[in-house]
């Protein structure tokens, strides 16, 4: 039984893994819930999974909330909340689905507490990459991607040896905007951002697939994850979402991994690691025909891409940066004040005017991730 702790787990990922758990046949078990301020479902998903801690974070929602939860079941509220629980000797394995940079801490506290985390949060990577793979390596904890590129590297990776990787490509959909007209782009509604083709995700991810700036910030994901300088690493499209990644290796035999688009195997995949069994995922209906495309992603069209293989290679403090101001510009365009096509090029404008640092410390990250945000909201309401 490995007892998992699903932070954010109202969200997508969290209710997928939710599902993945309660499929499990006992082999998974959620101790510990934790959302921002959705305390309606957190209460309902208590209920169901009774687990020993529930958090909401956002302490005044919770206060406003009449909590009818199990016994033996304790409400924690505050961020700090997070913290704590991640630490416990109940836990095995601490599941990062919080949304942006919000979940840097509680990934960080986990991995300095020697647990393995699967990572969803791939922000956390984004902003603090170095520090981050540095701190599991000392601490002997394990990161298991749950983000579905990074789960197929990671599995492709096992048909071969970590010296005989060539390159690894990650796929795209190329989100809904793929062959939309260039000229139109910039009028482009929240509605229609919000629709992804292949993929039902939270809110700031599909925005992310739409600018292509979800690839970018991939692409540093994987830099860190895997240790690969950014020269190993491709993107390619791939509308139908199948194939979601490849790992070339140095006698040209590329070994991709294949499944519907359904992040249920990624994460079950992470949770049960390094076992497999049977599950809730999607799987591929081999009684009929496949069509599967691919073509490389047009770097005019979608400049998000450049910025994250800059920041790959820049490394330092370009990913806090790139990353804090990317949440800022996603919030602004959820909120009807700044249009689609401004996105980048705020992101790109706040990444020139920072001081850069190759050797950040982590407070001076999150120093960065503030002065980023406030650099945006000034963009925005010029
Ligand atoms: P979502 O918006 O659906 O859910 C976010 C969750 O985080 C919610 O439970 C919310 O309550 C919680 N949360 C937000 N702010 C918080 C805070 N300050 N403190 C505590 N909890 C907070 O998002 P999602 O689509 O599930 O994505 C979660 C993460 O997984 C993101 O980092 C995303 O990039 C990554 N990811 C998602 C998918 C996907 O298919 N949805 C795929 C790959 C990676
Ligand atoms: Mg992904």
């Amino acid at each position: 039984m490995t007892r998992v702790a699903v932070l954010g787990s109202t969200g997508s990922i969290g209710r997928s893994a939710l599902e993945v758990i309660a499929a499990s046949a006992g082999r998974l078990e959620a101790v510990a819930l934790a959302a921002r301020a959705s305390t309606e479902l957190l209460a309902q998903q208590a209920q169901r999974f009774q687990p020993h801690w529930v958090i909401a974070t956002d302490a005044e929602a919770a206060a406003d909330h009449d909590w009818q939860l199990p016994t033996r079941c304790e409400l924690l509220t505050g961020a700090e909340a997070l913290d704590h629980v991640v630490r416990q000797p109940e836990v095995d394995i601490v599941l990062s689905a919080i949304v942006g940079s919000a979940g840097l801490w509680s990934t960080w506290h986990a991995l300095d507490a020697g647990k393995t985390v699967a990572l969803a949060n791939k922000e956390t990577l984004v902003m603090a990459g170095q520090l981050v793979m540095e701190l599991a390596r000392q601490r002997g904890a394990a990161v298991l991607p749950v983000d579905s590129e990074h789960s197929a590297v990671f599995q492709a990776m096992q048909a071969g040896r970590r010296a005989e990787v060539q390159r690894i490509i990650l796929t795209a959909s190329g989100g809904p905007f793929l062959r939309y007209p260039a000229d139109r782009l910039a009028n482009v509604t929240v509605n229609e951002a919000l629709a992804h083709p292949n993929w039902s995700m939270g809110p700031k991810i599909t925005v992310d697939s739409a600018t292509m700036m979800n690839k970018a910030l991939e692409v540093i994901e994987a830099r860190w994850l895997f240790d690969l300088p950014p020269e190993q690493i491709g993107v390619m499209i791939h509308p139908q979402s199948v194939v979601h990644s490849m790992v070339e290796y140095v006698d040209g035999s590329v070994v991709a991994q294949l499944s519907p688009p359904d992040m249920k195997l990624p994460i079950q995949y992470a949770l049960l690691y390094p076992e497999r069994q049977s599950g809730v995922a999607a799987r591929m209906d081999w009684t009929r025909g496949h069509d599967w495309h691919f073509e490389p992603p047009d770097l005019d069209r979608f400049p998000a891409l450049k910025l994250g293989f800059e920041a790959a290679r820049a490394g330092g403090t370009t990913g806090a940066v790139l990353n804090a101001a990317n949440e800022a510009a996603v919030a602004g365009f959820l909120a009807g004040e700044l249009k689609f096509t401004d996105i980048v090029p705020t992101c790109r404008s706040v990444l020139d005017q920072h001081d850069f640092e190759p050797r950040p410390s982590l407070d001076r990250l999150i120093e960065l991730d503030r002065w980023a945000r406030l650099e945006v909201e000034r963009w925005v309401t010029l």
